[in-house]
């Protein structure tokens, strides 16, 4: 008995000890690679891998060990919501201005229109995108937004890819009303002076998205049915503002989400979200934050996303299945594909927004699976921008980063 007791106790010193030893050497190593980009791993892509495989595994067991109940994960989502809204400067959340919405002239085409559009998130912070929208839209229409990943050259650019005005338009003809965005620094207003590189543009990118909430719901979207689906940058963009504002109902980050992979941009690392010295968070939990809302991860072979099907899926699996509902997150996975948003992902994301949204499907798929995108017109770049003759960029409009005033009441 005695010898059972002693043992007993010995076992559990050795592993007080051991898991101690092991997470902060851990830590340490995290908090370091972090700073260290030339010693780290690296996906077939050459994404920068921030956390081994060990460290990234143990990691989401570690969550798993500690959140076992719908309750516990609501307490871990809403500390990643707040660490998010602290690490971005955003907690308080800055006062929201009148949106002011100018808009340009409408195109009609095959199933859908388009109209460019600019609002103030800040005043004089304009957030410049096109407004794609059924030619006859139900009273209150599902709303979904896209925001665009970093495709930085002019022949391949930003939300004006072909893969995303297709799927912007076919969005629109399942019955959505779908807002397409430029990243800060992206667009027409790169051309007044704005740059994506500045130290709060994860910030204003969060809060650009939050305002392109409001101003789905401002034109009379159905403030329930509101989505979220972007490529890379893009995907990053999804799940922080799922993470961050429950009016996202439906989210699908596509070839982003990585347990061990956080970007590789200022605005995906640059204002602490994943760690503050030490490790906190992963991409996968962000990304789980709207559980039990549905949840689509789109990932490939070839880049950070590769072991989605056994590791992210799973896990996000579990936590989805604390609330009984793991059939609300799916993954579509593509062994040989590249980095990007291509009409076989389209394929997949399509009938997960039906499904969710309530839209029509049959307007954008034919029976046997093949895509419906014959007489989408892929328009020109300056086609899309929103300031023209009859819409010139406001007086009051600001052209350079540094100029962004967050405290604008006390300016009054
Ligand atoms: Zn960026």
């Amino acid at each position: 008995m005695m010898k059972s007791i002693l043992d007993s106790i010995f076992i559990l010193a050795l592993l007080i000890f051991s898991t101690s030893h092991i997470l902060s050497c851990r830590e340490s190593n995290k908090a370091e690679k972090f700073k260290d980009d030339t010693s780290t791993e690296r996906s077939k892509a050459g994404q920068i891998y921030h956390l081994t495989e060990v460290e990234g595994m143990e990691h989401l067991d570690e969550i798993k060990q500690s959140v076992l109940t719908p309750e516990d994960w609501r307490t871990r989502a809403n500390a990643i919501q707040s660490h998010i809204l602290k690490a971005t400067d955003l907690d308080p959340l800055p006062d929201k201005c009148p949106l002011n919405p100018i808009y340009g002239a409408i195109r009609k085409y095959d199933g859908y229109r388009v109209q460019n559009v600019a609002f103030e998130s800040l005043p004089g912070v304009y957030v410049t995108g096109s407004l794609y929208s059924p030619l006859k839209p139900t009273k209150k229409p599902a709303g979904i937004l896209s925001p665009h990943g970093h495709w930085p050259n002019r022949e391949n650019y930003g939300r004006y890819r072909p893969d995303v005005q297709n799927r912007c338009a076919s969005m629109a003809r399942m019955g959505a009303v779908v807002f397409s965005y430029d990243m800060v620094g992206y667009g027409q207003l790169a051309e007044f002076g704005w740059v994506h590189e500045s130290p709060q543009t994860m910030k204003l990118q969060i809060w650009n998205s939050i305002r392109s909430v409001d101003f789905l719901i401002s034109i009379g979207v159905d403030p329930k049915r509101i989505a979220s689906t972007g490529a890379s940058g893009g995907g990053t963009q999804t799940f922080h503002l799922a993470a961050v504002d429950s009016r996202i109902s439906v989210s699908v980050p596509v070839v982003m989400v990585s347990y061990r992979h956080f970007g590789g941009c200022i605005c995906e690392l640059g204002m602490g979200i994943q760690e503050d010295g030490v490790f906190k968070y992963n991409n996968a939990e962000i990304a789980a934050c709207l559980a039990p809302n549905p949840l689509l991860l789109v990932s490939v072979g070839t880049d950070a996303t590769e072991y989605t099907p056994q590791v992210e899926f799973p896990f996000e699996q579990y936590i989805y299945g604390l609330f009984g509902k793991a059939e609300m997150v799916e993954n579509a996975h593509f062994p040989d594909e590249q980095h990007g948003y291509e009409s076989s992902k389209r394929a997949a994301v399509y009938p997960f927004l039906a499904k969710h949204l309530n839209l029509d499907l049959s307007m954008v798929m034919n029976t046997d699976g093949t895509l419906k995108e014959d007489g989408i017109v892929i328009e020109e770049i300056e086609a899309l921008y929103p300031f023209d003759q009859q819409h010139p960029f406001p007086k009051e409009g600001i052209s350079a980063n540094k100029d962004v005033v967050w405290d604008w009441k006390s300016n009054l």
